[in-house]
């Protein structure tokens, strides 16, 4: 049984229909009604997991008044499930309206935790920076998209974004043009399904790697891509900083200067520099 007039936001698998857990698949079970973003997806869940539950739609273009029918349950003492075609609700989906509206009326709304696209790609991503920014969807246009870019240029922390296949190669286009060829690109597609692939590259070598096999280009994507090198007053960053300590804690200072120029190009003099003072800081 079911504590009554409760809304639960609940997971479902982004692929994979086994990747539900089995507090979901109770809940989904036990409560009045479920409230799905496209009930035939839904249904073809229920019945993966011989579930019989009774279903109303919730989506983008209704949210608002099918969000009052939730309410309208809840007042009766009814409990009611939240599902989107993916992952979690109100991520990037549908279900923070009617979630706000719950809290306001006071409702008690209880998450039941699961699978997330973003998620996924960043615990497998090989992203090494613990701070990530989740955008989510880029505008769809060239020129809204270029605009959002040059706004989230300088961010130091792992962007990451949501795309649809049929924009793919346009969104790398428009990466590649506001924020270079340089920074570490993560594809990660069609996780948990048949054709999951999970390519590292450089946003340079992204658009040659998804025009070499079209089927590179099709299901959908996370994108994680390196955020902006920060850099000290002197204009060196702290991956070249970062580098130096490491090479200096190893090596004589001399030779820790030479290999850390090799690796990241920065000019001896300045590394040198920099070597100095911070053997001095060592001191201290
Ligand atoms: N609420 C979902 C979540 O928790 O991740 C996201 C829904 S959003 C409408 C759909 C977008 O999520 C897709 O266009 C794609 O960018 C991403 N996505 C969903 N499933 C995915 C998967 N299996 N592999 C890669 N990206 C996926």
């Amino acid at each position: 049984m079911l504590p009554k007039s409760t809304l639960y936001v609940v997971a479902t698998p982004i692929g994979n229909l086994r990747d539900i857990s089995l507090r979901a698949l109770d809940v989904l079970a036990a409560v009045d009604v479920i409230a799905a973003e496209d009930t035939r997806t839904t249904a073809h869940l229920l019945t993966h997991h011989s579930i019989a539950g009774k279903m109303i739609a919730l989506h983008q273009h209704n949210e608002r008044a099918a969000a009052e029918k939730v309410l309208a349950l809840l007042a009766k003492g009814k409990s009611v499930a939240l599902v989107t075609d993916a992952g979690t609700p109100g991520i990037s989906d549908p279900g923070a309206i009617l979630v706000n509206l719950a809290h306001e009326h006071g409702y008690r709304v209880t998450p039941i935790p699961g699978a997330n696209a973003a998620l996924c790609a960043l615990s497998a991503g090989g992203i090494t920076e613990p701070h990530f920014l989740f955008y989510g969807f880029l505008p769809p246009k060239t020129g809204a998209r270029k605009r959002t870019l040059e706004g989230l240029k300088l961010q130091p922390y792992t962007l990451v974004f949501y795309e649809a296949p049929h924009r793919i190669l346009g969104c790398v286009m428009d990466l590649v043009a506001v924020l270079g060829a340089h920074r570490q690109l993560t594809l990660a597609r069609e996780l948990t399904k048949l054709f999951e692939t999970i390519h590292v590259c450089t946003l340079g070598d992204a658009l040659a790697w998804l025009q070499a096999d079209a089927n590179q280009q099709k299901g959908e994507f996370v994108l994680l891509l390196s955020g902006a090198e920060t850099q000290d007053k002197s204009g060196i960053s702290d991956q070249t900083r970062h580098t130096l300590e490491l090479l200096l804690e190893n090596l004589p200072l001399k030779q820790a200067v030479r290999l850390a120029a090799e690796i990241t190009g920065e000019s001896r003099k300045i590394l040198y520099a920099l070597a100095l003072s911070l053997k001095v800081e060592s001191l201290v």
